[in-house]
């Protein structure tokens, strides 16, 4: 099979062994972190519990495994994108910061918007420059333009909240002990380059040719930020996802609808011959073929009883008008490229939602990774796993 850049099956039949690895690595991950940042972890409930005010209604105190994740999210992007950061001037940042949220309302100017936001992400976020990952000197002046950075870029909305979170937690300590804080995190993120090669690179293994053979394709695009992401952002998001799992599990069980929202690329047949109704902003497939991914999830979800949605893309979800997904008492097993998962879990639990995730074994959906579209597909074991609760 044709892999894009990463692929849960590698040469077998299912990815059963990925999920089984994961969650191995996984425990490793939440031993490593939880000795070295212990004492960050701490203090960081501390700042926390002193201005509650300041966590969004729906929220709580977060678990202490979705603090590491929140740790290890601070210096992976560190790592991959604070040199780029360094070189963004103030005035281009908020141009772009703006221009991104322009593109969230933009109904029909959509094209032109993203067009303009294109040529600009190309010329102003330097990502030609992501092979170098010249990371900048661990500074909390040095994060304010990180934060810049990642805001311009519109992809990082949910990380950007809570990285300012940690920005005004390292504001509020002395300045030495912030910059040792940084360096303990940068610490972290090291071990977890080399050991998530190790353990998980076998399932990323065109990533890397991706993005020099073929990402330069979409320059001056408005996914050349999205598309260029780098090999340890996928590891990142495998392992965030069983975090999340893990950490909204109960809560999700204890939901009494759960609905299963489905990408558009799992379809075997294009938008115009699928036979998916319309419903609200998303879709309800009538199991039209026997050999579509999404008729199979349909008719598993009638099984347990757990309805099934297929969205056209991670931002129609997020659509505060779509009263499907944002019913009362919902919990939401959300599908999706592993690029998309972290974010994606974030913005449900916002919104007072649970999730647990699914993976698409790999990529391929037409708007981003493939010309004529590969239709994707999930791991069913898994995806009973969660529905059932075992
Ligand atoms: S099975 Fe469902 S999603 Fe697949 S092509 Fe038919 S109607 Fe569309």
């Amino acid at each position: 099979m044709y892999v894009i850049t990463y692929s849960l099956r590698k040469d077998e039949p299912n990815s059963e062994n990925f999920y089984n690895t994961v969650a191995v690595f996984t425990d490793e991950v939440l031993i490593e972190a939880g000795g070295l940042l212990a004492d960050i972890t701490e203090d960081y409930y501390a700042f926390l519990a002193e201005g509650k005010e300041e966590l969004p209604a729906k929220e709580e105190l977060p678990a202490k495994e979705e603090v590491i994740l929140e740790l290890l999210m601070l210096g992976i992007l560190w790592r991959v994108y604070s040199g780029d950061a360094m070189k963004l001037g103030e005035a281009s940042g908020r141009m772009l910061t703006s221009l991104s949220e322009i593109r969230q309302d933009a109904g029909r100017f959509k094209p032109g918007v993203d067009f303009l936001k294109g040529i600009m992400s190309t010329l102003f976020l330097s990502p030609d420059l992501y092979d170098n990952m010249l990371a900048a000197d661990p500074d909390t002046n040095h994060f304010n333009m990180l934060l810049l950075w990642l805001e311009a870029t519109g992809e990082f909305k949910q990380e950007v909240k809570r990285l300012r979170k940690w920005q005004k937690f390292l504001e509020s300590i002395p300045h030495a002990k912030a910059v040792d804080t940084l360096e303990s995190i940068f610490a972290l993120t090291l071990w977890f380059e080399v050991r998530t090669n190790e353990v998980l690179g076998t399932f990323t293994p065109n990533v890397d040719r991706y993005l020099n053979e073929i990402r330069p394709e979409r320059y001056w695009h408005e996914d050349v930020i999205f598309c260029g992401r780098r090999r340890l952002e996928y590891h990142l998001n495998m392992v965030g996802a069983e975090i999340m799992n893990r950490t909204y599990r109960k809560a999700f069980l204890n939901k009494k609808r759960k609905i299963i929202l489905l990408p558009a690329c799992m379809r075997i047949l294009p938008a115009g011959k699928c036979r998916a109704k319309a419903v609200g902003g998303a879709y309800q497939c009538s199991e039209c073929s026997v050999e579509c991914s999404v008729g199979r999830v349909t008719k598993l979800g009638k099984k347990y009883g757990v309805e099934v949605i297929i969205v056209p893309h991670e931002s129609s979800i997020s659509n505060s008008g779509n009263d499907l997904i944002f019913e009362e008492d919902t919990g939401v097993i959300g599908v999706a490229c592993v690029l998309n998962l972290i974010s994606g879990g974030w913005m449900l639990k916002e919104r007072g939602i649970p999730a647990q995730c699914v993976l698409l074994d790999y990529c391929g959906c037409k708007n981003h990774w493939h010309d004529e579209g590969l239709p994707t597909d999930i791991n069913l074991n898994q995806l009973i796993r969660i529905m059932s609760g075992k």
